[in-house]
């Protein structure tokens, strides 16, 4: 079978074309998983390029080296610019000309000026050589979150290093032997180019897919099982957490400690302050509660302005003890941060179970809401611990 060299390059633009048509869908899909919309031009600019080699065989060939030189250059830039995004590394402005204006003069100078194609393909080589190893670097670097990532990211590694070696015999070849041009007839440098960017494209297409759609679940759990006022847990999240946790805290716990916060009069507040400010106090009882507890105690928004914290191995005096803590710390630190805010205050009900299951949690939760009740009932402002007589 003959293959022709164009053949080759149509094949390479409807793997790039297939790469920036469905990154654009993920994009759109979702304005929040950051470098998806670059990837997405990234493989727009490169099938261009690949296009520009199929359909401008017949135009004078600087033009055509150009094209294509300039859109290769612009596409790996995107495309390293796009992980920069994903990892939450924006480039500056600077970072970016840097990248790309001097390998584009670079390009246009040993083209129009000093045709020199060895020292063209040297430079443009050498640069396509470290933005690519840059850009398994920083992914390798940071985005590694959870297994999906971590797999994704280590079969691209391997993908660019294996890219890199073959680019790196090209570029030798290109600068110090006479390359072939890319032309009408098969030649093996159209079969080499052609097996480098195909490794490069259409391995890659799919991890870059895997590592934005995987963030894009990542961000839809996290949302499912947060709630966005306060970055607390939802219930749902807490469900979740218990789950997963409570098969070793079953084995490494003898207790279990269940404090319920309620925001007094928090309705008057919203109608003499305004919904805003009610907010911002919800807010503000959400990063006293997180900060005044264990990392290993997990603390819900319960609902509207009810908090539940859930306590492992912690005696009932001492969760009484944290219910008052955290109740004054509130109270003081919201009136620094707002002095006509100077008496907003907390009711707590705590309640204590010897079990840990998510049965008892469910029980104690229940008895610590009586307990709340009972401070609602006993003037607010106060904590309550449940106890048996009071049923
Ligand atoms: P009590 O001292 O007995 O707890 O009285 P309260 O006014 O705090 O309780 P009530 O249950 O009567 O009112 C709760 C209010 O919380 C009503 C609701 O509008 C408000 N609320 C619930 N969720 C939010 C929220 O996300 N933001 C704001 N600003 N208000 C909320
Ligand atoms: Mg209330
Ligand atoms: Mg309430």
């Amino acid at each position: 079978m003959q293959v022709h060299d164009l053949t080759l390059m149509l094949s390479l633009f409807f793997a790039s074309i297939t790469g920036a048509i469905v990154l654009s869908a993920i994009t759109r899909m979702s304005q929040t998983i950051e470098g998806t919309r670059y990837w997405a031009i990234a493989l727009g600019i490169l099938s261009i390029a690949y296009l520009s080699q199929l359909s401008m065989q017949g135009m004078p060939r600087y033009v055509m080296v150009i094209t294509f030189n300039t859109c290769l250059i612009l596409g790996h830039a995107f495309w390293l610019i796009g992980a920069w995004h994903f990892v939450h590394k924006p480039p500056s402005k600077q970072k970016i000309f840097l990248l790309i204006v001097p390998i584009l003069a670079l390009s246009l100078v040993f083209t129009l000026l000093i045709p020199d194609r060895s020292l063209r393909l040297l430079g443009i080589g050498v640069w396509l050589l470290l933005v690519r190893a840059n850009y398994a670097w920083v992914l390798w670097q940071h985005a590694k979150h959870d297994r999906n990532e971590y797999i994704a990211v280590t079969i691209t590694v391997s993908v660019v290093l294996l890219e890199l070696i073959l680019s790196f015999f090209y570029t030798l070849y290109g600068a110090f032997g006479a390359l072939p041009s890319i032309g009408e007839r098969f030649s093996w440098v159209g079969g080499y180019t052609w097996v480098v960017a195909l490794i490069g494209i259409v391995a890659g297409v799919p991890l870059l897919m895997l590592l934005s759609v995987g963030r894009f679940v990542r961000k839809l759990e996290y949302a499912a099982h947060h709630d966005e006022l306060t970055d607390l847990l939802n219930r749902r999240g807490l469900s979740k957490c218990l789950d997963s946790i409570m098969p070793l805290s079953q084995r490494k716990c003898r207790s279990l400690s269940v404090i319920m916060l309620d925001v007094d009069h928090f309705k008057y507040i919203n109608d003499e302050f305004g919904h805003k400010t009610g907010d911002q106090i919800l807010a503000h009882v959400g990063k006293k509660l997180k900060s005044s507890v264990r990392a290993s105690d997990l603390v819900t928004r319960w609902g509207g302005e009810e908090f539940c914290i859930v306590l492992f191995d912690t005696s009932p005096a001492h969760a009484m003890q944290l219910a008052e803590k955290v109740r004054a710390a509130f109270s003081e630190s919201l009136e620094q941060l707002n002095p006509t805010l100077n008496n907003v205050t907390l009711s707590a009900g705590i309640a204590n179970t010897e079990t840990v299951s998510k049965a008892a949690f469910e029980a104690t939760q229940l008895q610590a809401d009586k307990a709340l009740y009972q401070a609602k009932n006993n003037g607010r402002d106060r904590s309550e611990m449940y106890l048996i007589e009071d049923v």
